[in-house]
């Protein structure tokens, strides 16, 4: 193959709109953004003024972001760059061509606008009936945030180090009161070198100091230097710093109905206020959620069930029972009649003393004298008995276990549902690290990121005929 000749006189379409197909992915971004409200959405310069040299307007910028994150081009200069040479940016921006300060200061100055942006195709996809609207799977994961591990500093990273830094200061200072006791011919460069030394680990016990106090004051328990609002958090085994997000998806065409960033590092205490929201969007008086054992606790859990939503989240095997290898907890039934336990040798364990868990109370049931004479207590307890405790509002999660024993296949139906859009968001797309710093500019980043892919399973499922004719109901 060859080519053509490039000096070869050829008949070009006369309109720059017949370049773009009539089914084009670009010609709904067009239609999309202009059917919305975007001052409503909260969208600076919407309307432009009187005066002065008038500015990009923002549905073509949205516009630009839209394609760009539908196309792996997410940063202001690569954007600015596709609009001289892109033929379906061209015709999207009418041959406009901002800059990337111009690009990318209207990400910045709007970044609390993009949600609501993320929002409006998700009611798009309702109208769609694309929701089965009877089961969410909720999950998080890590985006990467530009902060270097080396950027970040914990409590006790920073007292480690001030601890190192006195016991080489201790060291150096030794050897300088050696040296000048000696004063050697020599002396006068290794008492320079080790002033130098001294010097510099000083000023870092100083930095590392003030920083812990900042840590004392704002009660954080981490810092990071180039990203403030980023922290370190665990993915596997893995330790980076980045930001939780957390998506709700509906399991029917796992597409991504609620998403938020949050910089907790656990996903702990996070259910709720993730599968409440997509409740609410979908518009349905109750709905069943289905999350991974980190969502195990049993305040979200029971906040969950009173906001109509009916939770299953398997509970951990955690605690010094189960990690000595003896009887777990799931072993001791309880009896609601009798307010006890049964144990696995078929004592009664009755209430024994209690306690507070957070702002829970917390009742522990254990019978002395039946342990005294056991032949299993040696499977049951390093101690001379066993104690087991309950929650004073633990019948939610009673309620949950029974739940789950009837649809186990739930755990799975959760793995299949939310892989897909955290895979497809990573590796297809791309968008495994974030490009801004800050919180809400990073939300602006995931609000795109999520409606991009919405909109390309979308594309996928229904064409982009039916996209179009939903925008034309
Ligand atoms: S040690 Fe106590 S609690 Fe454990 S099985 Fe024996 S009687 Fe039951």
């Amino acid at each position: 193959m060859s080519g053509r000749d490039r000096a070869q006189r050829l008949l070009l379409p006369e309109s720059l709109d017949e370049y773009v197909g009539p089914d084009n992915p670009v010609r709904f971004i067009d239609a999309f953004v202009g059917e919305l409200d975007l001052a409503a959405a909260g969208f600076a310069r919407v309307t432009a003024k009187a005066t002065g040299r008038p500015g990009y307007s923002p549905p073509d910028l949205l516009k630009l972001y839209i394609y760009g994150y539908l196309n792996r081009v997410r940063s202001s200069r690569r954007l600015e760059a596709e609009t001289h040479r892109n033929i379906e940016v061209i015709w999207l921006l009418r041959h406009l061509k901002p800059d990337f300060k111009t690009i990318a200061d209207f990400r910045r100055d709007n970044s609390k606008a993009f949600r609501p942006i993320f929002r409006q195709f998700v009611l798009l996809c309702r109208q769609l009936d694309l929701f089965g609207r009877e089961l969410l799977a909720v999950d998080g994961t890590r985006i990467k945030a530009v902060n270097n591990k080396d950027r970040n500093f914990t409590r006790a990273s920073l007292s480690e180090f001030i601890r190192l830094a006195d016991a080489k200061l201790e060291d150096y200072l030794r050897r300088l009161d050696q040296s000048d006791a000696a004063e050697s011919p020599a002396g006068g460069a290794r008492v320079q070198n080790l002033a130098e030394k001294i010097a510099a680990i000083g000023a870092r016990r100083t930095r590392c100091s003030q920083m812990l106090a900042e840590l004392d004051k704002t009660g954080e328990n981490q810092i990071s230097l180039t990203d403030p609002d980023s922290r370190a958090m665990a993915a596997h085994t893995h330790v980076a710093v980045g930001y939780n997000i957390q998506v709700a998806v509906d399991a029917k065409h796992k597409l991504i109905v609620e998403q938020q960033v949050t910089n907790q590092v656990v996903d702990m205490g996070l259910l709720t206020q993730t599968a409440a929201p997509a409740k609410e969007v979908l518009g349905v008086e109750k709905i069943a959620v289905v999350a991974d054992r980190g969502y195990f606790k049993i305040e979200d859990i029971e906040a969950c069930e009173a906001a109509g939503i009916e939770p299953y989240v398997p509970r951990p095997q955690r605690g010094p029972s189960v990690k000595a290898g003896l009887f777990r907890k799931d072993e001791f039934r309880y009896d609601p009649a009798g307010d006890s336990f049964l144990c696995p040798a078929g004592q009664q364990l009755q209430a024994y003393s209690s306690s507070f868990v957070r702002a829970l109370k917390k009742v522990n049931y254990a019978n002395k004298p039946a342990c005294r004479d056991c032949a299993l207590r040696p499977l049951c307890t390093g101690s001379t008995f066993r104690m087991v405790s309950r929650l004073e509002n633990e019948a939610v999660l009673d309620r949950m276990q029974a739940r789950l024993a009837q649809r186990p296949e739930i755990l799975d139906r959760r793995r299949e549902t939310v892989e897909h859009p955290f895979g497809t968001i990573k590796q297809w797309m791309n968008q495994g690290a974030f490009l801004m710093r800050g919180l809400e500019k990073v939300r602006a980043e995931f609000s795109l990121t999520a409606l991009a892919y919405n909109l390309r399973r979308v594309l996928n499922i229904v064409g982009f005929t039916g996209l179009m004719a939903a925008l034309r109901a």
